[in-house]
């Protein structure tokens, strides 16, 4: 490139960039200037994206916008860029009346808890969700069963601060846990999961149950929902400091599900334990291992010193040990008769009839879920016992 071109095309480019940086601190006239603005700017101005939702949209569409500002090159002008994202977020879901409030845990944690019940009940509120607030950012840990179950948690986060929200820890890749993480991927949050996850995604049962949910959870789970995928993937315990507090990220492995994880706040002394621990009721088995499980909290159960414990659903816990012992002890006893029944090469229907569930048919949640996590547990200790 001679010289006299590289010049010319230096100060097109100078005046190009002055005049995008103008015109962002006007309001588009016609949609016509908008188009030809948004294509002036380009990517040079999605740099600097950010002081408006107009520019945000001229910069490429707002989640793309959202996304270079969650990497962090928006600098100051960040926070006004996402606060246009999350106002549009505020409106573009269908609306959805429910009870929650977010408890108080400790200094910087918080929880918000559903009601027990099958996945469709309470407008499908039936699962925790918690969020811990650092001097520079949000840490959201599990997004609810829906994008406006996600929204109604991002206003309870909004009572207690205005940061931003910077991660979304998903401890386990479930639908009612997950198909509300949109909602913080469009506010540029990083979204952690476990090694695992993918199988979720990849498995065909997801869109099925997709499909399923936007018939069961209309209209809040509709044809704009997705399901998102991790940006990083957790394969072993990771530590990581956000705004002067400390975390703990541990992977359980397949356990509840296909990979699940825990996250430990320190200063805090609390554990967002997601489903490896169900709060004073039956847990449900999804599709991990009721051995590893059993053996990962048969570990904790002495191995942890903590404030809170904060389970996938029901009550938190100051005594955690009392908490794991209940999840546990339904595990290993639903273990014990339905290996027995396989051993005796029994049907499932008379195992599970002649079994005696007097320990758990009052807890809530037995009613909705014994039945079928027995058959779940009776199906793999076949596989385990031609293993
Ligand atoms: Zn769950």
């Amino acid at each position: 490139m001679n010289k006299k071109l590289s010049l010319i095309l230096a100060i097109v480019g100078a005046f190009s960039l002055a005049s995008c940086a103008k015109e962002t601190t006007q309001t588009a006239n016609t949609a016509e200037s908008t188009a030809k603005q948004a294509k002036k700017c380009g990517d040079m101005s999605a740099k600097k994206c950010g002081d408006n939702k107009t520019e945000a949209k001229k910069c490429g569409g707002e989640k793309t916008a959202a996304k270079k500002c969650g990497e962090g090159k928006c600098g100051g002008k960040e926070n006004m860029n996402l606060a246009a994202i999350e106002k549009n977020i505020l409106t573009k879901y269908p609306p959805l009346e429910i009870e929650m409030s977010a408890k108080k845990l400790a200094e910087h944690s918080y929880q918000v808890q559903g009601k027990a019940g099958i996945a469709t009940d309470n407008a499908g509120f039936i699962s925790n969700a918690g969020f811990v607030v650092t001097d520079d950012g949000v840490v959201v840990i599990d997004a609810l069963g829906s994008p406006p179950l996600a929204v109604e948690l991002l206003k309870r986060i909004r009572k207690v601060t205005d940061k931003p929200i910077k991660k979304l820890i998903v401890t386990h890749y479930h639908a009612d846990h997950l198909f509300g993480a949109q909602v913080f991927k469009e506010l540029g949050a990083e979204v952690i999961a476990p090694i695992g996850s993918y199988k979720y995604i990849n498995a065909d049962s997801t869109p099925k149950r997709l499909a399923e949910r936007r018939e069961s959870l209309k209209p809040w789970v509709n044809e704009q929902t997705y399901v998102v995928k991790p940006d990083t993937i957790i394969d072993k315990a990771t530590d990581f400091e956000l705004g002067g507090l400390h975390f703990t990220i541990n992977v359980v492995g397949a356990a509840h599900s296909d990979g699940d994880l825990t996250l430990l706040v320190k200063e805090d002394g609390v554990l967002y334990s997601g489903d490896i621990i169900f709060g004073g009721r039956v847990p449900f088995i999804g599709g991990g291992s009721t051995k590893k499980w059993a053996d990962t909290l048969a570990e904790m159960e002495t191995g942890l010193d903590l404030n809170v414990l904060v389970p996938g659903h029901g009550d938190a816990s100051t005594d955690p040990a009392a908490a794991i012992k209940l999840t546990k002890s339904y595990l290993l006893y639903m273990r014990e008769v339905m290996g027995n029944a396989v051993e005796e090469m029994m049907e499932f229907v008379e195992a599970y009839e002649e079994t005696d569930w007097s320990t758990f048919d009052k807890l809530p949640a037995f009613d909705a879920v014994n039945r079928l996590n027995a058959n779940t547990v009776f199906l793999s200790m076949e596989e385990e016992s031609v293993e």
